[in-house]
Order: C-alpha cells, then sequence, then structure tokens
C-alpha cells in the first residue's frame, strides 16, 4: 500500500521513503530498464494520438517497459483550481491514485500551490507521489515548441516516473534528468536523458 507522504513535482524538494519503491526497484543493478513491472497511459480529457505515441516511445525507451494505453478519462470540473482556469495536480493525484503504475497526460495546464513563491497556482510540467505509482504530466508548458516537444515531453514523463520510484530531486549532477525543474522548461533542456551516477545508485539501494 502506498503511503502518500508528500507530493512531489518538478518544483519540489521533500520525500520519504516506503516500500513501493523498495520493490519496484528490486533485482535493479544499474540500469533504468525492468524498474516497473507493468504501466499504463492514460489521458485526461482529449490528447492528441501523436502526443501518446511519442509519450509510450519515450518510457519503452527508458524504462523497458511497453505502457498500455488506456481510454480517455474526462477532466470534470472537480478537479479545476481555485481560478477555475487550470487543474490542481494534486487534485488529480488523489482522485485517480492506485497501486499499479500509472501517467496520466493532459493538455490542460496544471498548478499546485506553491508556498514559497506565494503561489495559489504554480503551474507545473508534471506531479507525482514520491515514491508511488501515480504521476500526471501536462503538455501545455511543453508545446511552445514544436521542434522540441517530444524530446522534452519524454524527459518530463521519466523523470515523474523517476520520482514513483523514489529518486529525489537531483542536486549532484546539472544534466542528470532529476534535476529540479521548477517548473520551467529551461531546465529540462539542459538534462540528458538519463540518471547520473548518484541516482543510480539510490535506485539500487532500495535492494
Ligand atoms: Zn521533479
Ligand atoms: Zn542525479
Amino acid at each position: 500500500m502506498n503511503r502518500i507522504g508528500i507530493i512531489i513535482i518538478c518544483t519540489f524538494f521533500i520525500f520519504n521513503c516506503n516500500t513501493s519503491a523498495k520493490q519496484a526497484a528490486k533485482n535493479v543493478i544499474t540500469k533504468e530498464a525492468n524498474l516497473i513491472p507493468k504501466m499504463y497511459v492514460i489521458p485526461l480529457g482529449k490528447v492528441d494520438k501523436q502526443t501518446i505515441a511519442i509519450l509510450v516511445k519515450g518510457i519503452e525507451k527508458f524504462y523497458g517497459i511497453k505502457p498500455v494505453i488506456e481510454k480517455p478519462i474526462p477532466l470534470t470540473n472537480d478537479l479545476l483550481a481555485k481560478s477555475g482556469t487550470r487543474y490542481e495536480g494534486n487534485k488529480i493525484l488523489r482522485k485517480f491514485k492506485s497501486n499499479r503504475y500509472q501517467l496520466f497526460i493532459t493538455e490542460k495546464d496544471i498548478a499546485i500551490k506553491y508556498r514559497q513563491r506565494n503561489s495559489e497556482e504554480w503551474g507545473i510540467l508534471g506531479l507525482s507521489y514520491c515514491p508511488g505509482t501515480t504521476a500526471v504530466v501536462s503538455t501545455f508548458r511543453i508545446k511552445r515548441n514544436l521542434k522540441l516537444f517530444g524530446v522534452r515531453l519524454q524527459k518530463v514523463s521519466n523523470h515523474e516516473l523517476g520520482h514513483c520510484l523514489g529518486l529525489n530531486h537531483c542536486s549532484v549532477t546539472p544534466t542528470c534528468l532529476m534535476n529540479d525543474a521548477r517548473g520551467t522548461i529551461k531546465q529540462v533542456d539542459k538534462e540528458e536523458m538519463k540518471f547520473c551516477v548518484e541516482c543510480k545508485k539510490k535506485l539500487t539501494d532500495y535492494n
């Protein structure tokens, strides 16, 4: 059973550990492959088919698992943030939380409350339980550059799944995929599609 300790986003810091990540990371030595036994990609509202294909390809390449694509789930008003113009990432995670690995994808903007920045609705790229099994990614802030869209989407998604596997934000290696993007795509562009040595070590430490 997952313990929802602290929810992690691309603007986060605090994490806790539990057994789900330990189990997920079992038998891992140095590779990202085989960390996730089975997973699902679920569109929230209308999501372009090509976007889903890019997302799935990124997960497949990085984690060595082909996600099952499920039918879209509607984005309902109960998931809206206070302003009514964006959706609240925490509400999405809470509503759809499950013990299976699942990544929700939406084209709508998602946000969280960010006290440190005095913001009621801080726009984010993605949000996930850390550790846990549920994550959500939004293409809203990624789509501004069509040329880089694919690789950005894949980095953000694989980053969020890294949180699910128990990885904290990385402050050791500037190019590590687990750096804190703080809701901006600039940082994502600096990253490579890989976990640094330190982050990989953390994954193996779960064994
Ligand atoms: Zn993050
Ligand atoms: Zn790292």
